[in-house]
Order: structure tokens, then sequence, then C-alpha cells
């Protein structure tokens, strides 16, 4: 199964990416991760891209394509993959659809999670962290997960806790709007390649605006 996963930064497509993966046992491949990874332990690779993730810049095409085609001819990728975080533009696009006709593989899905660009910048500016336990799901703007009031303080809805906390990066609204100004680019950006795909392949489109599990409900419903 080779799946594809879109959706912007706010939209929970990690989340729903998790769960996509478990439910047909491909490994998770995300470029921001493979990224990080070389980074972290100081490749080649990841020197060349290091400046151009602190400037919130895509990495080049010539470095992240060939990285990303490379991915996924390594062994754990014969039983299928979920791509997430590629293609990025347009330009990715062309370039993996090129390299799959050639390799005659099948894309059998491609997901894209819709959400309206200043809910999903609201969803990143309004996410809280709990001290405690990070995976506290807590976000003053999701009803959902909205933290609790606490004898006139805001407190984490898991544990109670008080001291919550807000990511300095996810209020960084230059930051934010940088991403999000590539991922809704219809002309070049990832919205592009959504596009692209939408006019080769069936694309199953989910409404990224409810709640994480009407979302999985949605998405799986669809999947079949
Ligand atoms: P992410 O974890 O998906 O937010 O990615 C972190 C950073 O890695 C991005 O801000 C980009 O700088 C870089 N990156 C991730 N995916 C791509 C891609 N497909 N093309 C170019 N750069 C990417």
């Amino acid at each position: 199964m080779n799946i594809l996963i879109f959706g912007p930064n706010g939209s929970g497509k990690g989340t729903q990416g998790a769960i996509v993966q478990k439910k047909y046992g491909v490994p998770h491949i995300e470029t921001g991760v493979i990224f990080r990874q070389n980074i972290s332990k100081k490749t080649p690779l990841g020197e060349k891209a290091k400046a151009f993730i602190d400037r919130g810049e895509l990495v080049p095409d010539d470095i992240t394509i060939p990285m990303i085609l490379d991915r996924l001819k390594e062994d754990d990728c014969k039983k299928g993959w979920l791509l997430d975080g590629f293609p990025r533009n347009l330009a990715q696009a062309e370039a993996l659809w090129a390299a799959l006709q050639k390799e005659k593989i099948d894309l059998d899905y491609v997901i894209e999670i819709n959400l309206d660009r200043e809910i999903a910048k609201n969803r990143i500016m309004g996410r809280r962290l709990c001290k405690i336990d990070n995976n506290h799901p807590n976000n003053i703007f999701i009803d959902a997960i909205k933290p609790h009031e606490h004898d006139g303080k805001t407190v984490c809805r898991v544990c109670g806790c008080e001291e919550l906390s807000a990511r300095a990066d996810d209020q960084d609204t230059a930051a934010i709007d940088k991403r999000h100004g590539i991922y809704y680019d219809t002309k070049t950006g990832t919205l592009a390649a959504v596009n692209y795909f939408k006019e080769r392949v069936k694309v199953i489109s989910v409404d990224g605006s409810v709640g994480v599990k009407e979302v999985t409900e949605e998405l799986m419903k669809k999947l079949g």
C-alpha cells in the first residue's frame, strides 16, 4: 500500500498519519524527521539542509528529491509506505510521479486534510504544553481539548496541573505564515502538488475542521 498524506501545519496530519500507518502496517516516512536525524548526526546531508530548515525555507529539490526517492528503495518500503511531508511543491510532485511511473509503482491513496488557513494558524497558536506530560492535549482554540478552568486558573485538562505553556515556535507568527505560505500556494507550492495528483489519481479529501475522532472516522470510511 503506497500512500501520500497532505495537510497544513495545524491540521492534525501527524496524528492522522500515525493512525493510517498503523492501519496498513507500512513505514511512516516523514521528510522533516529524516532531515532532523541527519542534522543531529551531523551528516553531510544534514549540514547542507540545516541552514534552509533554520530559516523555515524548503530544502532545495536537488537535495530533497533524491533523498526521498532513495529512501523509498530501502527494504522496509517493499511492503509499501506512507509519505508525509513530501511532495511539498509542484516540482517534487512531478519528480515523484515520474519515478513511480518509471518503476511501475502504483499510488494507492492520496489523502488531503482540508483546513482553512486562519483556523490552522489559530490551532498552532492555541497549543499548550503540560509540564507533567507533553502528550496531554490542550488547545485554547479547540473546544474538545480546551484546558480546564479551576479556581480561576487555566489547568491541564488531563492531569489538572497548572503549568501549561506555549512553545515559542508555536507563537512565531512570521514562521507560521511562511510555512502556510508554502502549503497554501496553488501555483507552485503544496496545494499545487495536491492539484497535480487530483488530475491523475483519486484524492481522498477530509474535513480537518472537526475533532480528531471525527476526522479519523471520515478518513477510515473513505479509505474503506
Ligand atoms: P516538517 O517537520 O515537516 O515541518 O519539516 C521541517 C523542515 O524540513 C521544513 O520546514 C523544511 O525546511 C524541511 N522539509 C521538510 N519536508 C521538505 C520537503 N519535502 N522539501 C523541502 N524541504 C522540506
